[in-house]
């Protein structure tokens, strides 16, 4: 099989056979003729499917190591998706630090489903929470805003051995770093709003696995549902991919840079990066991912009134919710991406800021986070 950075930018993408057309076409029409009732060339209606979207899915399954994919509106709806193939009354066992997002379409949403938050670094703790209608196991690694490494392959093992599935939430690390699926996951999800799209300029979200009966489950839900991505934003995805390998190296230089420079320095207290020898998922991170990724977090001595300081003082380091662009963000998880969590077991230190490190020069970076240190002394 060919490399991935071959696959980003071939697989799917032909090319137009009927122009040549070296990109695959931007198809807006939302229904296809057909030369007899029933005879068609692939597509017949634009929810069901779209060659611009059929390009994309393609290309992200086979990043991925998948033989099916599908694209949905938001990484949101995406994972709605899969919580709808349960069952009223079904249990999951979840990561205790997850995207703010993700707790609420559980908490507010899905209230059919019953689930426990858990320590998912810890195995064990996976067990006490395991009951007989547990049918999920849902983990993000690196993990949002603390940057926890969760081992996939053991707790693929541990849910496999109790009749369970486990869905990763790949966002952060991105197929280019990490393969959930070959580790043994059964579905993975994406905020494609982040690293595949790459440039803050789509909002997309996708699923996917190599399982027949989830496939099937999931397309009837795209369909049925109808949350899908315009042609458009399909086509901004699928462009953006075409650079993520070369988009996660600088990420992950950046962000080493930054993590040691942040860890060395007299105001930061804790810094969370999964490269750095002194995080407790970094040995499993550096078995199980191709790099540590682009997102550092850290806590200050000052606390709050200090991290809201530094959060307001970088320039080059944007005050903004999102990641996984090219432009480098910071931005104050507990009053921002997990406000919605405030008070429950998914809460975070007020004195954490979180920054996505962008592909810029890394010493203007450095400069700029040394320059808004300095401002809290
Ligand atoms: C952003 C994000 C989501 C939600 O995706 P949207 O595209 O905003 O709906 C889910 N998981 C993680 C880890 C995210 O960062």
């Amino acid at each position: 099989m060919a490399g991935f950075e071959t696959l980003a930018i071939h697989s799917g993408q032909p090319s137009d056979p009927v122009t040549g057309a070296v990109v695959p076409p931007l198809h807006l029409a939302t229904t296809f003729a057909q030369s007899a009732v029933g005879v068609h060339r692939g597509f017949e209606y634009s929810r069901t499917g779209n060659p611009t979207r059929a390009a994309l899915e393609t290309c992200i399954a086979s990043l991925e190591g998948a033989a099916f994919g599908r694209a949905f509106a938001s990484g949101l709806a995406a994972e709605d998706a899969v919580l709808r193939t349960l069952d009223p009354g079904d249990h999951l066992v979840v990561g205790d630090n997850l995207y703010g997002g993700t707790h609420r379409l559980l908490a507010q949403v899905h209230t059919q489903l019953r689930f426990s938050p858990v320590a998912l670094d810890d195995l064990s703790a996976a067990e006490r929470a395991w009951r007989p209608e547990t049918r999920l196991v849902w983990v993000e690694t690196p993990s949002n805003p603390y940057l926890r490494v969760a081992d996939l392959a053991a707790l693929a093992d541990l849910a496999h051995a109790r009749g369970a599935r486990l869905v990763v939430d790949n966002t952060f690390a991105t197929p280019y770093l990490q393969s959930p699926l070959a580790l043994g996951a059964d579905l993975v999800v994406h905020s494609t709003t982040k690293y595949l799209g790459g440039h803050s300029d789509v909002v997309g979200g996708f699923v996917a696995t190599n399982a027949p009966e989830i496939a099937a489950d999931v397309a009837r839900l795209q369909n049925s549902v109808g949350a899908v991505p315009s042609p458009f934003d399909c086509f901004l995805v699928l462009r953006g991919v075409k650079t993520l390998a070369v988009r996660m190296e600088r990420h992950c230089a950046n962000a080493g840079r930054v993590a040691a420079m942040l860890a060395d320095h007299d105001a930061v207290d804790t810094v969370y990066y999964p490269g750095l020898p002194a995080h407790p998922g970094h040995a499993i991170a550096a078995r199980q991912m191709r790099g540590f990724g682009g997102m550092v977090s850290f806590t200050l001595h000052g606390g709050e009134p200090a991290a809201l300081e530094v959060a307001a003082s970088t320039q080059l380091f944007t005050l903004a919710e999102s990641l996984g662009a090219v432009e480098s963000l910071i931005e104050h998880p507990s009053r921002m991406t997990h406000a919605s969590v405030a008070g429950s077991p998914f809460a975070v230190d007020p004195a954490l800021l979180r920054l996505s490190v962008g592909i810029e020069d890394g010493d203007d970076l450095l400069e700029d986070l040394d320059r808004a240190l300095s401002t809290i002394g």
